[in-house]
């Protein structure tokens, strides 16, 4: 006859899974569901060969920021099809109208000046 905390509590493989398929849940989140302590859930992550929660979370958060790095990096580099009026160089789709800030100043500077005429 099963005892109620051996029917709460999943067996290796499926902590195995539940483990890598939440990586955020916390091991008090666990520890609450299954109705054991943290330091059992602690514990039991590391028999199973899983870093700690901690360490996973800091993982998480550091592909997070690096995906969202990469993401503006291919944004950036995507090209609008224009010509840079200033230097004839292709213009980035995250600019309007010169290629970059320098020939942005250079070409306001020139538009004022004719402008000003
Ligand atoms: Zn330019």
């Amino acid at each position: 006859m099963p005892t109620a905390q051996s029917r709460r509590t999943p067996t290796d493989n499926q902590l195995r899974n539940l483990f890598a398929k939440y990586p955020l849940v916390s091991n008090q989140a666990w520890a609450s569901e299954w109705g054991v302590s943290k330091e059992w859930v602690r514990r039991l992550r590391k028999r199973l060969g899983f870093a700690p929660s901690s360490q996973i979370a800091a993982q998480v958060r550091a592909d997070r920021r690096a995906r969202k790095e990469a993401d503006k990096i291919v944004a950036a580099s995507r090209l609008s099809g224009l010509v840079c009026p200033v230097d004839g160089a292709l213009v980035p789709a995250s600019r309007q109208v010169t290629c970059s800030s320098k020939c942005a100043e250079t070409y306001r500077a020139t538009f004022t000046y004719r402008t000003n005429r």
